[in-house]
């Protein structure tokens, strides 16, 4: 960490001439089980990990903003006041390039009310960036925590997951749900967070494995697919929601609030792949419950065996998974000492992770990094998960 915060001040110092005043983290994140639901009203078990994005910032006097990455070649400089009078939309934002997002969450917080100045960032990042570990949410949610810290705004974690959920909406165009903003800002280390993505409760579930471990997998495929295949996924959801939600009393407001045995009930109603779709979404909702008991009870065997079938369900009937993602997770799979293995993340490429005992990890690696190349010619990047902590997560905001 100290390596990153160091790259940061060092970027910071020789971009802008002077010492940076702060420096903060934000983690990214990786999702245990609930893909795909957290725009369904569903559950979702994500950890904030040790991998994030670090910034160094100064205020600045003028009502200048200047920002540089160690990650992209360009210095982007605006202000305060350009800022403020933008539209809330992507063509506004698009021109700022991987900016869009700092200065999106500048925008969004001054929609609320918050006065920010002028100020300078440096930001460099230890994850991979567009791999589903969520990049993105974590330079947004790094960049509500430096300008709370340098404009002293009255900002708490909830609001500050939901100010960067809209700047990832409005003005980088990105549909996505409150899951990876909301575990960035508020996921504690050594924890997962159990969120319930449709009244924001939420609580924490010590992340402990016994002698097993987490495992990323990076397939290194880009995820080329995602966003087209994401819009429509939530449309055949929200179609699905439309021939059946009404027929309950009360109506269901999204597909989670069906139990799997009210879904049952309707099933026969959907055409394909309508069926499959919301089938996916309220399977995934119960096995998210079932999930964080397995966790909360110490009982890994069934949480690997959850994980497994939500992959499963994700290939086959939500069918966001593809070649490479199937490969990696039948390669894991492959190993007997494996307790499970799923994509996670939006799928079409990205990250797929594994549970493994941490005696045959090493050798699980190499199983997989050996099939997977021979599979699909890419080769692959594994590594155990670390916890980490996020800006707001040991805040009292509950
Ligand atoms: P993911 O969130 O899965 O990593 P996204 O495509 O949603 O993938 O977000 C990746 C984008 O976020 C990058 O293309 C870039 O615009 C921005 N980004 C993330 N980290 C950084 C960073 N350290 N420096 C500059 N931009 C970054
Ligand atoms: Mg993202």
């Amino acid at each position: 960490m100290d390596e990153f915060i160091r790259e940061a001040s060092s970027l910071f110092e020789s971009r802008f001439g002077r010492a940076a005043e702060l420096t903060a983290f934000a983690p990214g994140r990786v999702n245990l089980i609930g893909e795909h639901i957290d725009y369904n009203g569903g559950r979702v078990l994500p950890c904030s990990l040790s991998l994030g994005t670090y910034a160094a910032a100064s205020p600045r006097g003028d009502g200048a903003i200047r920002l540089v990455s160690a990650d992209m070649a360009e210095e982007i400089v605006s202000s305060a006041d350009e800022i403020a009078a933008l539209p809330c939309e992507p063509a506004a934002f698009s021109g700022f390039g991987w900016a869009a997002y700092p200065l999106g969450v500048a925008r969004k917080l001054m929609e609320r009310g918050y006065a920010l100045g002028g100020f300078e960032m440096a930001v460099c990042g230890s994850l991979p960036r567009g791999s589903g570990l969520s990049s993105s949410a974590s330079l947004e949610v790094l960049t509500c925590a430096v300008l709370k810290r340098l404009f002293d705004l009255g900002l708490g974690g909830v609001e500050a997951s939901l100010v960067s959920l809209a700047a990832e909406r409005d003005c980088a165009g990105v549909n996505c749900g409150i899951m990876d903003q909301f575990v960035c800002a508020m996921g504690r280390q050594d924890h997962a967070l159990l969120l319930d993505t449709n009244t924001l409760d939420y609580g924490y579930i010590p992340f402990d494995l016994g002698e097993n471990e987490l495992l990323i997998m990076n397939t290194k495929k880009p995820r080329r697919l995602a966003d087209s295949k994401y819009n429509e996924r939530r449309a055949e959801c929200e179609a699905a929601l439309r021939a059946v939600g009404g027929l309950f009393d009360p109506p269901k407001s999204s597909l989670c609030e069906l139990t799997p045995e009210e879904f049952d009930t309707v099933s026969h109603l959907l055409p394909e792949p309508l069926l499959r779709r919301a089938r996916h979404a309220v399977t995934e909702n119960r096995r998210v419950a079932l999930a964080a008991e397995a966790l909360e009870a110490g009982d890994v065997g069934r949480l690997g065996r959850l994980i497994n079938a939500s992959h499963d369900s994700l290939r086959d009937d939500y069918e966001v998974t593809g070649r490479e993602l199937d490969s990696i997770v039948e390669a894991a799979r492959s190993h007997p000492a494996v307790l499970g293995a799923r994509m996670t993340g939006a799928g079409f490429g990205g990250c797929a992770i594994a549970i493994a005992p941490k005696a045959a990890a090493q050798e699980v690696i190499d199983l997989v990094a050996e099939r997977y190349k021979q599979e699909t010619g890419y080769d692959c990047e594994i590594y155990a998960a670390e916890t980490g902590c996020a800006p707001f997560g040991e805040e009292p905001d509950k």
